[in-house]
């Protein structure tokens, strides 16, 4: 049997980079699914719709066909059979999948294809709502977190090397929003799951954390004799 490892947490605590190395050292897939919601995003905003509109951003999930692939290890995310991998990583694309993954159609879309991809590989996975709803009998499942202020100067970090021109109190500003918005909405909010074990970022290093994270999983598949 494979082992699923669920990792959510808000934006910028470090999940994909922690995420992306630990399942390169314990050679398991690495699901992305924060970049599910954004290639849907990034449709809705093409469309042109006020992503605001429930009703007509619904109306328009079955127009949508979310597939992933691997290339050299790296997730691929296909929109409607086109790779989007490289159009997804905006503020703007952030905000659109932010606002649109409150509601149920989107999430009900995006739900059986992670289900599927956790029953046919051993997975690290992660987003906001993996541990609560997507797996909730993962094996493993940690709480990725940092201080809302080290989580900011990350981004604002990540988007200054993009030459993306903004400053840190607009992107904390964001920051809170996004949080905000992800642990209060209805359906699948963003919270900590009972078994999940806490891993801090801003005490700890992202190689640290990954350390962390890859003696817990071994820990658990040695448990229950599964293979990693
Ligand atoms: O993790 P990332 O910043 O790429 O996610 C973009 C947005 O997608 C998040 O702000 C969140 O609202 C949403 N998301 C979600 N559930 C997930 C993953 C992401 O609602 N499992």
């Amino acid at each position: 049997m494979s082992i699923r490892i669920a990792i959510d947490g808000p934006a910028g605590a470090g999940k994909s980079t922690i995420a992306k190395e630990a399942a390169r050292r314990l050679s398991v897939i690495y699901v992305d699914t924060g970049a599910m919601y954004r290639a849907l995003g990034l449709y809705f905003m093409r469309k042109g719709l006020d992503l605001h509109d429930e009703a007509a951003v619904s109306a328009a999930v079955p127009e949508t066909s979310v597939t992933i692939g691997f290339e050299a290890g790296e997730q691929q995310v296909l929109l409607n059979g086109e790779n989007v991998n490289g159009l997804i990583r905006t503020l703007e694309v952030g905000e659109a999948a932010s606002v649109t993954s409150s509601y149920g159609a989107v999430r009900a879309h995006l739900l059986e294809l992670q289900r599927d991809l956790a029953r046919r590989h051993s997975v690290i996975m992660d987003g906001r709502d993996i541990g609560t709803t997507v797996l909730p009998d993962a094996e493993l499942k940690i709480f990725l977190t940092a201080d809302v202020r080290i989580r900011a100067k990350r981004r604002f970090d990540e988007l200054a090397a993009k030459g993306v021109s903004t400053t840190l109190e607009q992107v904390e500003a964001e920051v809170r929003e996004r949080d905000e918005r992800d642990m209060n909405r209805a359906v699948s909010p963003l919270r900590q799951a009972e078994d999940a074990a806490v891993v801090d970022t801003s005490v700890l290093s992202i190689g640290e954390a990954t350390a962390v994270i890859c003696a817990l999983a071994n820990e658990r598949a040695k448990e229950r004799g599964l293979t990693v």
